[in-house]
């Protein structure tokens, strides 16, 4: 990481660790960690110099979310699905739009929500139940969101609506909105197991906004979804998930290693040993395939090729799995006392339930079956 980078990287992860516990413990979201993205310039990670931005690509991406990761799971999501939504917002925008949006963003005064899941449709991304309105020349939007990232705290939101007049419902839109274009309804609490620095609220949007405010092509966010959308969302939560198991494992080494601690952790022990070869091994699997999709949606390859495809699915359902898994390892490897209580100082109960959402954050069932499928149609076993 280049230095400017990793100063930005380092204040915010400073603040992100004073504030995780008590975000935590209150279910609120972390606006210094917030913040401090915003007066750091990480929240314009992914934007070009000539618009103000960090100019990073998807391997720094996956760098500072890791390191994000690290210090806290919900802060390193709020920031990589920020980052989902301006990547998007870069590939897809017209010049305009982007000459518009993303310099705020980069300034710190834009951070973006993200609005894809559905009451009728759930996680499926590539179909939409509430479909936009025209009225009077501008899109009508009305729509319940059963579960908005930092809803609270979003300036902006990238919104999916079902095309005007659509005659199927795989026919999607993904449209800019600002907050104060819209009325914006919390219609509950969030109180979940973990990821409860996210603040993932139920709300109702409800507003217009001019035509123009769609990003690409109307009617075609699916194509966008499988290009670019769901392998950037699956990049940074994997890099998130594994940031934080890394996190976990290397609190867990230096306990083990520090000699007041002799006494509870024989380094010499084939249990301890083994146990630890198979928590690294999970993070390099993950480290692996996640390396290997950055590569891939980086190339000429385009993404909605299947054995693409099947690869970055693999690293979100590989990413998903391991990570809870190794820091499940790790809590059976140090015992209750460091592992199981909520005052330790190595945080893995947090950790474990912070990563168990992982495989809800876009159920890896579907993902599964839709593998499956890819799968039967490849018979010669290619890979992307
Ligand atoms: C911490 C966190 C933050 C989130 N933030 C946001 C956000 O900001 N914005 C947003 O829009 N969404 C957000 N989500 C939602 C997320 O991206 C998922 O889409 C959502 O959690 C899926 O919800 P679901 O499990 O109810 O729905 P579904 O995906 O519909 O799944 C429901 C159930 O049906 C099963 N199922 C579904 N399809 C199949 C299939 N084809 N085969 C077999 N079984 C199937 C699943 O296993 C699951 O048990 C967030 C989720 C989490 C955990």
């Amino acid at each position: 990481m280049k230095a400017p980078l990793s100063q930005a990287v380092d204040q915010t992860c400073a603040v992100i660790a004073s504030f995780a516990s008590a975000c935590d413990a209150t279910a609120t979201f972390p606006i210094d960690a917030l913040d401090a993205m915003r007066t750091t310039g990480l929240l314009g990670l992914l934007i070009p110099a000539e618009f103000g931005g960090m100019n990073g690509n998807l391997d720094d991406l996956v760098d500072v979310t890791m390191e994000l990761g690290r210090a806290d799971l919900s802060a390193a999501l709020i920031f990589a699905m920020h980052c989902q939504q301006v990547g998007v917002l870069d590939r897809y925008g017209a010049l305009s739009q982007r000459e518009k949006i993303l310099p705020p963003i980069a300034n710190g005064e834009m951070y973006l929500g993200s609005i894809t899941t559905s009451p009728g449709t759930g996680g499926h991304l590539l179909t939409q139940d509430s479909a936009a309105r025209t009225v009077d020349g501008e899109l009508r939007i009305d729509r319940r969101a059963p579960i908005v990232t930092g809803g609270n705290h979003a300036d902006a939101f990238l919104v999916t609506m079902g095309t005007p007049e659509a005659t199927w419902p795989g026919q999607v839109d993904l449209i800019f909105v600002h907050r104060h274009q819209v009325d914006l309804q919390v219609l509950g609490d969030w109180s979940p197991l973990g990821m409860r620095a996210t603040e993932s609220v139920p709300m109702v949007i409800a507003g217009s906004v001019p035509k123009d405010q769609v990003i690409g092509r109307s009617g075609c966010f699916s194509e966008m979804a499988t290009d670019y959308f769901a392998p950037l969302a699956h990049i940074g939560w994997s890099s998130a998930w594994l940031g934080t198991a890394t996190g976990a494992l290397s609190r867990v080494l230096n306990l083990i290693r520090d000699p007041e601690h002799r006494h509870h952790f024989d380094p010499r022990s084939e249990l301890l040993l083994t146990r630890l070869a198979s928590v690294r091994g999970r993070l390099e699997i993950v480290y692996s395939v996640l390396t290997r999709s950055v590569a891939a949606i980086a190339g000429t390859t385009p993404a909605s090729n299947p054995s693409v495809q099947m690869l970055v699915n693999t690293l979100k359902l590989s990413a998903s799995e391991e990570c809870v898994r190794a820091v499940d390892d790790l809590i059976e490897l140090v015992g209750l006392r460091h592992g199981y209580l909520t005052g330790s100082t190595l945080r893995l109960e947090r950790a474990l339930r912070d990563l168990r959402s992982a495989s809800l954050n876009y159920a890896n069932d579907r993902l599964h079956v839709s593998n499956g499928a890819l799968t039967l149609m490849d018979s010669r076993v290619h890979f992307g």
